[in-house]
């Protein structure tokens, strides 16, 4: 059985930047074990590709994410000139349809500098000064905030991962961990391939498989999850420049964790409207809506029998789905939806489905979305779990944050011997 001092479940974005900083901070044997022949073939690469500013996060309820993503923009943007991966200023229209929406953009201006954004970077516009910048938009009025980009995190993942091997750490890749077993001051994990590996720490960070290990540990019985398909479609290269600035609105329903589809200018240069939020059984339900029979049949029984029964209860929820399943069937449906603040945009301009990513929130016992990351622990693990979005922005200063957490908890407890980095973590944890 291979040893470890720390294994890292899952290279996504946010194993992979743990694994930097770890390997950064110590000298320590740390692997990071992933199911896929590379990192970030999940959710990390399968995003809209935005670094956001937290200007529309409650900074009550979803203070993690908001302080996360304020930080790493720095990070992110000195990291794209040195290594030359895209870093594209689009800036953002956050559009209200009506004057309802047009309250929650004056929230929004509060909150934004609530979550440390400057008052000059964010702008409450009215629809004739926004018809003024993007004649094709149509709306009541805008937040415009410039410090918005479209990037590339599956890139930035494999260039950390690059930096964390540097430093000495493993990546297992094409192996995914199976059970895990978690004795008294030790784990083993057994892998698909029958091999087992051992640590004193498990870090748990498998994206839409987190709450099923972290149940393996025995945390987060209390939880279930679901999961949502987005899907994108591409505009036609002689309607990219329709609308030359990204362009998101208000959510029309603000207890679920998904915006409506918007148009996006991605860093490649070409124009995509997504994404939608269609229930799917797994987080590899990468097309069609059933997956394998036996995964769906036990997410149907994991729903009938959780906490998502509650959910499905709900009218709001429940047109909400039904909305998303249209316009995952019907390109029509999907554009006719944004056709609301682009009256320009039609269905034949878009021949090309973009690339689809799964997001899996947590739903509370209670049968509400949990709107924030919950991070739980035991006597030689981390789990985080309900990292969404803008969990690709914030990921630098939040892994960053998780292992200052676990030197406190007393669980990351070695000699220090800090090496070059690209990061400076004592300067990101003097931000928080
Ligand atoms: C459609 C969509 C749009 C988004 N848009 C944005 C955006 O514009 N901006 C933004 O900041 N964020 C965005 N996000 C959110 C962001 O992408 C995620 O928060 C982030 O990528 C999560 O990273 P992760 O490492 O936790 O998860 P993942 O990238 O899913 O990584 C988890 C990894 O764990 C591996 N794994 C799982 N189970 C096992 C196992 N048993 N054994 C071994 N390996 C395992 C998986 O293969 C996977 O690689 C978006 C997400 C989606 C889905």
């Amino acid at each position: 059985m291979k040893i470890f001092d720390v294994i890292i479940i899952g290279g996504g974005i946010l194993g992979t930047t743990i694994s930097y900083w770890i390997s950064d901070l110590y000298d320590l044997k740390i692997c990071v074990i992933e199911k896929e022949s590379q990192v970030a073939m999940h959710a990390s690469s399968r995003n809209t590709g935005v670094v956001h500013s937290p200007f529309y996060l409650n900074p009550d309820s979803k203070k993690i994410l908001a302080k996360s993503a304020l930080i790493s923009y720095n990070m992110w943007e000195n990291l794209a000139k040195e290594s030359g991966i895209p870093w594209k200023k689009t800036g953002v229209f956050e559009l209200a349809l009506d004057e309802k929406q047009h309250e929650s953009l004056k929230d929004y201006m509060k909150w934004g500098i609530k979550n440390g954004l400057l008052e000059e970077d964010l702008e409450l516009l009215t629809g004739n000064e926004v018809s003024k910048k993007e004649p094709n938009v149509k709306c009541h009025s805008a937040i415009y905030c410039k410090k918005e980009v479209s990037t590339d995190f599956g890139a930035f993942t494999r260039l950390i991962r690059k930096e964390s091997e540097k430093n000495g750490t493993q990546f297992l890749l094409g192996n995914k961990v199976n059970l895990v077993e978690e004795k008294k001051d030790h784990s083993i994990i057994n892998l698909d391939d029958q091999s087992t590996i051992s640590s004193k720490l498990v870090i748990n960070c498998a994206g839409g498989n987190s709450l099923d290990i972290a149940k393996q540990f025995g945390l987060a019985k209390k939880y279930s999850d679901l999961h949502f398909r987005g899907e994108y479609w591409i505009a036609d290269s002689k309607y990219n420049e329709l609308v030359k600035t990204s362009i998101y609105t208000v959510a029309e329903f603000k207890g679920y964790p998904f915006l409506d589809p918007h148009w996006i200018k991605k860093a490649d240069g070409q124009s995509e409207v997504g994404p939608n939020a269609v229930p799917i059984p797994s987080p590899d339900t990468y097309s069609g809506y059933m997956g394998d029979i036996s995964t769906s049949i036990s997410k149907l029984k994991e729903i009938v029998t959780g906490n998502a029964i509650k959910l499905l209860s709900d009218p709001e929820f429940l047109s909400l789905i039904s909305k998303e399943w249209l316009s995952s069937i019907s390109k029509t449906a999907m554009i006719n939806r944004v056709q609301k603040f682009i009256p320009k945009i039609r269905p034949e301009y878009f021949s090309e489905r973009g690339t689809a990513g799964i997001r899996t929130p947590l739903i509370t016992p209670e049968g509400k979305f949990l709107p924030d990351v919950l991070e739980l622990t035991t006597a030689s693990s981390f789990h985080i779990i309900n990292y969404n979005s803008p969990g690709a922005t914030g990921a630098p200063a939040y892994s960053a944050f998780v292992v200052k957490k676990m030197q406190d908890q007393g669980i990351l407890d070695f000699t220090k011997n800090p090496k070059r980095s690209i990061w400076n973590f004592e300067e990101v944890l003097n931000q928080a």
